[in-house]
C-alpha cells in the first residue's frame, strides 16, 4: 500500500512536536550507563514496506537497543525450533508482571511464558544452536544487522555497565535452569543476552528493523528476505501480548499495533504489510516504557489511521 509522503512527513513532525512538551518519566538507572544518556533526546522514524524512509528529531543518535533485541532473538529461535516448540519451551502468553519478575516464574512452575520478558529472552538465547558463547553472540548480532539494514556494534561501555550489574538476571537464569527452561549453560545465556541488549542502534535503523516485520521478513531497504515469512505472525502475536510489558493490554486497547519497547528508551510498532514505526526518548514510565516514544508512535499511528482492530 502506498501512502502520501507528505502525510507521513506531517504526521512524524507533529508527533515529535507534541512529545517535546511531555515532561514525565525518568531514565532507567538500574543500569548505570542508561542513567547518563541525555533525557531531552527525542526522535521518530517511519520506514515503509516499500522502503521509503522518514525521520524527525535526533534520529541518528545511537542508543542501547535493550529489550527490542528480544524480537530478533525470538525470530532466530523460531527459525531453529519452530512455533510449536517455542510455545512449549518458552511460552506464548502475557505475564501481566514486570519484565524481570521472579514472581511471574514462581506462578507458572518456572516457565517464562513469553520470549519478550527477560526470563524468556534468556531461554530463547539458550535454545540457539552454537558451539560457544561467541558463536551464539555472532548469530544474534548478524540478524540484528540484517533487520536494521546496517552494521551495528556492541557498545563496550553499555556492555560493561550491564555485565557488572546484572545479578538479578543471573538469578533468573539459574531459576530457569532448575525448572528445566534453560537449554545451555545458564551463565552463558545470561552473558550473551546481556551483550545483545548492549548493541547501539539509532531510530531510523530501528524503524527499518520494524519495517522488516511489516514486510513479512524482507528488509525493505536491502530487499533481502532475512526472516522466515511464516514465523512473522508468531512474532507479532508475542509482541501484542507482552511487547509493552505490563502495559501491553492498554497499548493494544488504545493503539492496536504489535510493539516492543526497551529500557534504553526505544519503542517500535509494526503495521503489517505497511510500515515500521520507531521512536526514542530515554525517560521511562513505571512499566519501563519510554514516555515520549510511546506517545510519538501512538500519535503517528492515530494520525495515519492504523490499528489492527479498526
Ligand atoms: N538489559 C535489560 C535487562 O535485562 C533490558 C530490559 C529491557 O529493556 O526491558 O534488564
Amino acid at each position: 500500500m502506498q501512502q502520501d509522503p507528505q502525510v507521513i512527513r506531517q504526521a512524524i513532525g507533529q508527533a515529535l512536536q507534541e512529545s517535546l512538551s511531555l515532561q514525565g518519566g525518568k531514565n532507567a538507572d538500574y543500569i548505570p550507563f542508561l542513567a547518563q544518556v541525555p533525557s531531552h533526546l527525542s526522535a521518530v522514524a517511519v520506514v515503509t514496506a516499500e522502503g521509503a524512509v522518514y525521520q524527525a528529531g535526533d534520529s541518528s543518535y545511537p542508543f542501547a537497543i535493550e529489550s527490542i533485541s528480544k524480537v530478533s532473538t525470538l525470530a532466530l529461535a523460531l527459525e531453529e525450533a519452530g512455533p510449536a516448540a517455542i510455545k512449549e519451551k518458552i511460552g506464548a502468553d502475557p505475564t501481566g508482571l514486570p519484565f524481570n519478575s521472579v514472581i511471574a516464574l514462581e506462578l507458572h512452575s518456572g516457565k517464562p511464558l513469553s520470549p519478550l520478558v527477560n526470563a524468556g529472552a534468556m531461554s530463547a538465547v539458550s535454545l540457539l544452536k552454537a558451539n560457544d558463547a561467541e558463536q551464539r553472540w555472532q548469530r544474534i548480532l548478524h540478524l540484528q544487522q540484517q533487520m536494521a539494514g546496517s552494521a551495528l556494534a556492541l557498545s563496550e561501555e553499555v556492555n560493561q555497565s550491564e555485565q557488572s550489574t546484572n545479578f538479578h538476571n543471573r538469578g533468573i537464569a539459574w531459576l530457569l535452569y532448575s525448572a528445566g527452561y534453560m537449554y545451555c549453560d545458564p551463565m552463558e545465556a545470561c552473558e550473551v543476552y546481556t551483550r545483545q541488549c548492549s548493541v547501539l542502534i539509532n531510530t531510523t535503523q530501528l524503524a527499518t528493523f520494524a519495517a522488516t516485520l511489516a514486510a513479512r521478513g524482507m528488509n525493505p531497504l536491502t530487499r533481502q528476505q532475512v526472516l522466515r515469512k511464516d514465523n512473522v505472525p508468531c512474532i507479532l502475536a508475542e509482541m501484542t501480548m507482552e511487547g509493552m510489558y505490563g502495559a501491553s493490554g492498554d497499548w493494544a486497547y488504545s493503539v492496536g499495533l504489535p510493539a516492543k519497547s526497551g529500557v534504553g528508551g526505544g519503542v517500535i510498532a509494526v503495521v503489517p504489510g505497511v510500515m515500521g514505526i520507531a521512536a526514542f526518548s530515554p525517560p521511562l514510565d513505571n512499566e519501563g516504557n519510554s514516555v515520549r516514544a510511546q506517545a510519538m508512535v501512538a500519535s503517528v499511528a492515530s494520525q495515519l489511521g492504523y490499528s489492527l482492530y479498526r
